[in-house]
């Protein structure tokens, strides 16, 4: 216990918005919060909600940092010297913590320098899957080789970002997995509110599918949309989640094709929420259709909190929360055909999956929960 006094944490996220790394980054930094900063790339919303959590933070830079997941050598050499600057800023800061904690890539990249400049320990949370699907060769190269020459710890969020980490060049040997850990009780929705949140959205009698997830091509929201055009008619969906990273064209696709099926009475667009547990509680079934490997998927263990059955593309991260006919299904990525086939089931046999979400409550209480993941990430750190 006496650790998290004495450890002072400089945690660095380059997101002004709460995407799936930023909100375990709360859970993670909130025990510390006495002696860490959460040094931020960006303004927004997130830091709103670690304000909330008292946690300390700090908008380190305003500038937007040019560098997108596809850049290319060249460009990642540009951006190189727009980053002076933040990183002796971060350097100048790190000096008063034990510990510099990278939990994005750019962060890293500046994490890494500023650690070398100032003679701090640099830990790694990785979040992603650093695979073709995801990143360019480019980020990549720079992020695996940041991370095997710099830090002395990297924390990876599934045994899939692990391997992939591997495969692309990292280290093995200071990769620990450690899962996101989630507090249960907040997943506990009295039926009350739920009822009252299914009048509200206008869909009391219907069977209602969740879907909560920036809205992005690699998270697959065309595909659940197609599949409902193959499910029964009482078969409706909630699309939870706003472009985070500016996909705009990627959600006027997703207009054109609701209106192109007709499907404009069966599904809605909520944006960005944060009654998460609230609405995965109002759902029959929450469906998780990333076409790519999901590094962990938060959601996924979110709807299991809620006891929801769940259904979950077949890669990353899915395949290590849910095992299939136990506590869940599992469809082949980008398949809507197979998705409305799961959907059908759920609709007409709400005995066996009523069964299957009791069982994914129980599992997803005891393998994620927050206490244990702290204590995990707390040992993780005294050991470096
Ligand atoms: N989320 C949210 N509001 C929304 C949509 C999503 O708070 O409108 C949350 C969701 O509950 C989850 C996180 O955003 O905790 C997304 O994490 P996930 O691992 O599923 O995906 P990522 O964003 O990391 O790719």
């Amino acid at each position: 216990m006496y650790v998290y006094e004495y450890m002072r944490i400089l945690f660095l996220d380059q997101s002004g918005k709460p995407g799936g790394a930023e909100l375990c980054l709360i859970d993670i930094a909130k025990p510390y919060r006495q002696n860490c900063l959460v040094g931020l790339f960006a303004d927004g919303s997130f830091r709103d909600l670690l304000e909330k959590k008292q946690i300390p933070v700090k908008i380190l830079t305003n500038q937007a940092i040019e560098v997108r997941k596809e850049s290319s050598f060249k460009q990642g050499l540009a951006s190189l010297n727009q980053l002076l600057p933040l990183i002796i800023k971060v350097a100048n800061i790190a000096r008063d913590y034990d510990l510099i904690y990278a939990n994005t890539q750019k962060a890293l990249v500046i994490g890494a320098i500023a650690s070398f400049l100032s003679r701090r320990k640099l830990v790694y949370h990785l979040h992603d899957i650093l695979s073709p699907e995801h990143f360019s060769k480019t980020n990549r190269t720079i992020a695996v080789a940041l991370a095997n020459r710099f830090a002395k710890l990297i924390i990876a969020n599934s045994q899939a970002s692990k391997n992939a980490f591997i495969e692309a060049g990292g280290r093995g040997d200071i990769v620990e997995v450690i899962y996101n850990g989630f507090d249960s009780k907040s997943y506990q929705i009295n039926q009350v509110e739920v009822k009252s949140l299914r009048q509200e959205l206008q869909l009391e009698d219907k069977f209602i599918i969740g879907h909560f997830s920036r809205l992005s091509p690699w998270k697959g929201q065309h595909v659940l949309i197609e599949a409902i055009a193959h499910s029964p008619a009482e078969v409706t969906a909630i699309f939870v989640g706003d472009a985070l990273f500016g996909e705009q064209e990627y959600v006027k696709q997703l207009h054109e094709q609701v209106s192109k099926l007709k499907l404009e009475n069966r599904i809605k667009f909520l944006g960005f929420r944060s009654d998460i547990p609230q609405l995965m509680s109002a759902c029959n079934l929450v469906a998780h259709t990333s076409t790519a490997a999901e590094p962990f998927g938060r959601v996924i263990v979110e709807a299991m909190l809620c006891g929801k059955p769940v259904v979950a593309a077949n890669a990353g991260g899915a395949i290590e929360i849910v095992e299939p006919g136990v506590n869940g299904f599992l469809v082949t990525p980008n398949k809507p055909q197979e998705l409305a086939q799961v959907i059908t089931t759920c609709v007409k046999e709400p005995s066996k999956t009523s069964m299957l979400a009791e069982n994914a409550l129980c599992s997803a209480r005891s393998k994620f929960d927050v206490a244990i993941i702290n204590q995990q990430i707390t040992q993780a750190l005294s050991k470096i």
